[in-house]
């Protein structure tokens, strides 16, 4: 998945840089980067696009393009410092050195890496229909980053598991499935569960037959 916030639409928005990556984050792995590069079309940004697409729903991928200079440094200083990135990582992702530009990988909201990109507009073909004459080239270097994050997403630990919930008295705990693990009965019930209620008196097994009182 891409998102592409624009310097306009974030100016005609009034929203900082901050509050649209907010709005965008997930837990997800995701990939960012704050950009001053333009572009016409987002489904030619590249290695952006691409990525995006070849990841599908395992990697979020979120640009922010067309912020000049002094402005990418301003708000996306604030940004990566509130996503907790190192003063010296700050420095990294928002200024380039020659073509390279460099994006922050977070999982759960939380920066993992760094990784080196570039960024480019091109079709796969020329305006004319021909193959675009750089095509392999470009290709070879997204391959290279699609591998960086490959080998990346495999190496992450699992996510910590959420922590248990308290169930109030009456509350269902619902498998994936829709079914309380409790007392059995589905999601679309209307009736309180009896197995939570039960936890008063614990040592009852709770596969036990409802009781009608
Ligand atoms: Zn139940």
């Amino acid at each position: 998945m891409l998102t592409v916030i624009s310097w306009y639409a974030a100016r005609r928005s009034r929203r900082q840089l901050h509050e649209w990556v907010a709005r965008a984050l997930t837990d997800k792995p995701t990939l960012l980067a704050v950009v001053s590069d333009k572009y016409t079309q987002e489904a030619h940004v590249r290695p952006f696009a691409p990525v995006a697409e070849r990841f599908g729903d395992r990697l979020h991928v979120i640009l922010a393009a067309e912020w000049e200079q002094e402005d990418r440094e301003r708000d996306g200083e604030v940004l990566f410092r509130q996503l907790g990135l190192a003063p010296a990582a700050r420095h990294r992702v928002l200024h380039d050195e020659g073509k390279g530009r460099t994006g922050v990988v977070l999982r759960q909201k939380q920066p993992v890496a760094l990784i080196e990109l570039f960024f480019e507009e091109r079709g796969f073909t020329t305006l004319d229909g021909r193959p675009d004459p750089r095509g392999d080239e470009i290709r070879a270097r997204e391959d290279h980053v699609v591998r960086q994050l490959e080998d990346l997403l495999v190496r992450l630990p699992p996510p910590p598991p959420p922590p248990p919930r308290v169930l109030k008295p009456g509350e269902h705990d619902f498998t994936p499935q829709g079914i309380c693990t409790y007392c059995g009965q589905g999601r679309s019930t209307l009736l309180a569960c009896t197995g939570t209620r039960r936890d008063e008196s614990p040592k009852r097994d709770r596969f036990e037959l409802i009781e009608i009182e």
